[in-house]
């Protein structure tokens, strides 16, 4: 009895741990590291009319090669910049389309908003993803088995800086330099999951250093393995 109970608790424990922590692969493989020494910047919840098209310029005038894990609704409301990621060799990456947390939406549920954000995308640049990251990484067991039935890896993150609560350009700067390794793969947002027209313009400010200090650190810029 006793064992059972323990038994109880322990998958109970398990399953929170799965749910709770992005990385965690009891609710199967997510990928949060590169298997090289490259390192990788990825921005979530976009695309977003003010930061975006900055962010790109960055990105060209940087040549750096980036992923966008888009929002669905967002791409069906400005897909001209869905379309000039993909146009300027950028990876794009699903993220769902209402962004809600999925760890307790039944696998239908699951289904239909991923699948939603795999429409809007190819909608709007004709590129179907194959890469897929959680909203705020939250899983259950059946998110990355529809995801990989939709042709996507899941993907999860080794750092996160915050950008998203607006610390400052030279916070996010200082934060992302300090935490990245060999492998890592930086999460940043350049749109707000929950307001379309969110504020992420210290992100684009911060990228210009971003980059730079990571390439005065010898790192190079990979996207993400399919
Ligand atoms: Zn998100």
């Amino acid at each position: 009895m006793i064992g059972a109970v323990a038994a109880g608790l322990t998958v109970a424990g398990l399953a929170a741990h799965g749910t709770w922590h992005r990385n965690s692969w009891i609710f199967g493989p997510v990928l949060n590291h590169l298997p090289t020494d490259d390192v990788s910047i990825t921005f979530d919840d976009g695309p977003n009319p003010d930061a975006t098209p900055l962010i790109l310029d960055v990105l060209k005038r940087e040549g750096v090669r980036a992923t966008f894990f888009v929002l669905g609704r967002h791409a069906d409301r400005w897909p001209a910049l869905v379309k000039r990621m993909a146009d300027e060799g950028h990876q794009i990456g699903n993220h769902g389309y209402f962004h809600r947390k999925l760890h307790r939406r039944t696998p239908a549920y699951v289904r239909d908003d991923l699948t939603r954000g795999v429409e809007a995308i190819e909608r709007a640049c004709g590129v179907r993803p194959r890469v897929f990251r959680a909203p705020h990484g939250f899983r259950n067991p059946w998110v990355t088995p529809i995801a990989r039935s939709l042709g996507e890896r899941t993907i999860g993150w080794s750092l996160g800086v915050w950008d998203s609560a607006r610390p400052g350009a030279d916070e996010i700067v200082r934060r992302s330099l300090t935490g990245m390794r060999a492998g890592s793969i930086l999460l940043l947002h350049d749109g707000d999951g929950y307001d379309d027209a969110g504020d992420r313009m210290q992100t684009a400010a911060a990228l210009p250093g971003i980059i730079g200090g990571l390439r005065d650190r010898g790192f190079e810029f990979a996207v993400l393995p399919e």
